[in-house]
């Protein structure tokens, strides 16, 4: 069954309330919706970053995705790979990903099978999330957010628990000087001191700045699950690691291929933040952690604002990948709306992995629209530039 069309459409999607972190704020998500079309009209979904580069980069795919079987998609990522070769930024790894997600969406579909059904089976319905806690502007508007003390993060955090039931907390930092933002870890950590919690500050600090609060954290006795990108680079985390017993997770300096034998070699990790669009979809994923999982690194699952089409891949992967084992990331419960019909909810802190053929869920046609038409009108909303904060250097480290 050959794909006879690709095609992608961009949409803008608020957040209740504008999120902090180290380089500025983010005020919702952009993302690109992309559609396979099959020669028998069925049509596959995939999705990844949105923005004018992203549609320059699913033109440039075209030629390769034109002509081939929608069971292919092994083939599809030999064709990348021999394209990108010297030429990654032509098709990003990102473009990859939302490419493959569409054929195996169309895959499933063709064949009558969930997606976690062509990546071998699932080992579990319920996929566990942590309670994502972000530094927020207030909106006026919708008088959510405005936190910005320890005191209104505990409030929040017990808010995301109640609500949804998560049983993981991680702190986004990176806003405040870390003696700030630790006193926030310490209500987190006293008030549920049995919960899995993480702290990033997406690189903010310096090597020094992450021995010393490392070591605050440590004489304080709050044991965290990991401390997630406390400086830049696999040099500066191997250097924080040699001087702290604290696991270091990532999402920043090992997120390619080539960059874990390196950052194994020097210890600079012991969580690797798997992400199925920087490292290049499904395929790439499986071969990354077939790695980590020979060197005993862990594994969890990053988030940049997915939209359910992507929410139902991670879904799909986690379900099937049994060595993904800490409780992921997801941006879900700050998004507003969807651009699927039924959008997930948690059920005590997880997500239920979805049944449908592929990857099981449908476009709402209406929704798209309406915020396709929000980022024709406003572009992509990928900038991170804090407005309220105009002397803020998001240059590396801060602290
Ligand atoms: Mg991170």
């Amino acid at each position: 069954m050959k794909i006879v069309d690709i095609k992608v459409t961009c949409v803008n999607v608020p957040f209740e309330a504008p999120l902090r972190w180290s380089l500025g704020v983010e005020t919702g998500t952009s993302r690109a919706i992309i559609e396979v079309t099959t020669e028998d009209g069925i049509v596959g979904l995939g999705e990844t970053y949105g923005g004018s580069a992203i549609e320059h980069a699913i033109a440039t795919a075209r030629p390769f995705v034109i002509g081939l079987d929608v069971m292919d998609f092994g083939v599809l990522l030999h064709r990348f790979a021999a394209f990108c070769i010297g030429y990654e930024t032509a098709i990003p790894a990102v473009v990859r990903a939302g490419i493959e997600m569409a054929f195996l969406d169309a895959a499933g579909k063709a064949h009558g099978l969930p997606v976690y059904r062509l990546l071998g089976g699932k080992t579990r319905d319920l996929i566990q999330f942590g309670a994502y806690v972000f530094y927020r502007y207030r909106d006026d508007k919708s008088s959510t957010g405005g936190e910005s003390d320890a005191a209104s993060i505990l409030a929040r955090t017990k808010e995301l628990c109640a609500r949804h039931g998560f049983t993981a907390v991680k702190l986004k930092g990176g806003v405040y000087a870390p003696m700030e933002e630790l006193k926030a870890i310490e209500a987190i950590a006293a008030e549920f001191p049995n919960y899995p919690l993480r702290w990033d500050p997406n690189a903010a600090w310096s090597v020094e700045t992450s021995i010393r609060i490392a070591n605050q954290l440590m004489w304080r006795k709050i044991d965290l699950e990991y401390l997630e990108d406390p400086t830049s680079g696999l040099e500066g985390m191997s250097q924080v690691r040699a001087a702290v017993p604290i696991p270091l997770a990532t999402n920043m300096c090992l997120v390619a291929y080539d960059q874990l034998a390196p950052g194994i070699r020097m210890h600079s990790v012991d969580v690797i933040l798997s992400d199925l669009h920087f490292w290049g979809g499904f395929q790439q994923s499986r071969k990354m952690i077939a790695v980590a999982e020979a060197f005993n690194l862990g594994i969890g699952m990053h988030s940049d604002r997915e939209l359910g089409i992507s929410t139902a891949a991670m879904l799909h992967f986690a379900a099937s990948t049994p060595y993904l084992a800490h409780a992921i990331d997801s941006h879900y419960h700050d998004q507003i709306d969807d651009v699927i019909t039924s959008p997930f909810v948690y059920e005590d802190g997880c997500m239920r992995v979805p049944e449908g053929p592929g990857l099981g869920v449908e476009l709402d046609r209406d929704k798209l629209e309406k915020y396709h038409g929000d980022y024709l009108r406003d572009g992509a909303v990928n900038e991170f530039y804090d407005p309220r904060r105009p002397s803020w250097v998001p240059a590396l480290p801060v602290f």
